[in-house]
């Protein structure tokens, strides 16, 4: 069974609750403040831990309290912290949430994860069989040279490009399976895509950025489910009919979920379908870490 090494952001995610939103220059009461562990590459993370992957966070926390309570909660959940660095040079990425009135306002401040380097992924010990796992959360060219790192290795790379935003295709060649969903892979293609698109019309698009025949693209659909192309074959996986109630790190959940099946050489039809049911588990609780099922959880629904 191989091991899930995930290099990507962590984030305290502070949120304001309200009835309203400050006007310019207005200051408002508000209700709440709440604290989430958060940053894309620790949801992954928390995920593929939980689902019992043995799972390594690569990334970086500033020197202060939001630092050492992440530090906290990721060691709680059974994750490898080695190769975490603790830096003075930034603080700790953090996300300043505002929810009013059903509306929400995010700045972020990505901190020590903008300072995640080549040479952080440089000394991993990746070997056959494992999944590196990145997202853009942290700089580019890190990414680069960990899945060159991986490839070497023979592991597989799992990127999730995600916030969207355009790359070259020398990242994009190192890349075994992309996963994104709809609106990123429209972006990626420079044409519009929207949740209620043909699979035959995301499918072409899938193909069109397919960057080698081996490459894997695994479509998100939301409650639709997912839609990949591993090579040429098309896997359809529908979505589970469930309540909603936060869809914040479905995405999140997918891919940790993914990871930690491809870890354990499960078949890549089995393996979607498991993260489909994780994710859809996922969306049934509130927040973005909490919200991560384990493995019993998701045996229960397939
Ligand atoms: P992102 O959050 O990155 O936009 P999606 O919204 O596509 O990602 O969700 C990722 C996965 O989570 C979906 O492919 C699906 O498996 C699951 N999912 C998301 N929303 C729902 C929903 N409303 N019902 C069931 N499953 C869902």
């Amino acid at each position: 069974m191989g091991r899930v090494y995930v290099a990507g952001s962590i984030n305290m995610d502070v949120v304001a609750t309200a009835d309203r939103h400050p006007k310019v220059g207005e200051t408002v009461a508000g209700q709440q403040v709440l604290y989430f562990p958060g940053g894309k590459g620790a949801n992954q993370a928390v995920a593929a831990s939980r689902l019992g992957a043995r799972t390594t966070l690569i990334g970086r926390l500033g020197k202060d309290s939001f630092g050492a309570e992440l530090k906290a909660f990721l060691g709680g959940q059974g994750i490898d912290l080695g190769y975490l660095q603790e830096t003075a040079q930034a603080h700790t990425g953090t996300a300043i949430i505002t929810v009013a009135a059903a509306d929400n306002t995010i700045v972020v401040i990505p901190g020590s994860n903008a300072l995640v380097s080549a040479d952080d992924v440089s000394v991993v010990p990746l070997v056959k069989g494992d999944v590196a796992v990145s997202q853009f959360e942290i700089p580019l060219p890190t990414i680069a040279a960990f899945f060159r790192r991986a490839r070497a290795a023979e592991a597989t790379t799992l990127l999730n490009p995600a916030p969207a935003q355009k790359f070259g295709r020398e990242l994009l060649e190192l890349v075994d399976i992309l996963v994104l969903n709809e609106t990123e892979l429209g972006f990626l293609a420079g044409t519009e895509l929207s949740d209620s698109d043909e699979a035959v019309r995301i499918i072409d698009v899938a193909r069109q950025l397919q960057a080698h025949a081996d490459q894997t693209i695994c479509v998100t659909l939301g409650k639709r489910g997912v839609l990949a192309l591993a090579g040429q074959e098309e896997f359809p996986v529908p979505g589970r009919v469930v309540k909603a109630v936060d869809t914040t790190g479905a995405g999140d959940c997918f891919v940790g979920a993914l990871a930690a099946q491809l870890a354990d050489e499960v078949p890549l039809r089995t393996a979607l379908a498991f993260a489909n049911a994780a994710a859809s588990i996922s969306v049934q609780r509130m927040g973005a870490g909490p919200s991560m099922p384990t493995a019993a959880e998701v045996a229960a629904v397939l």
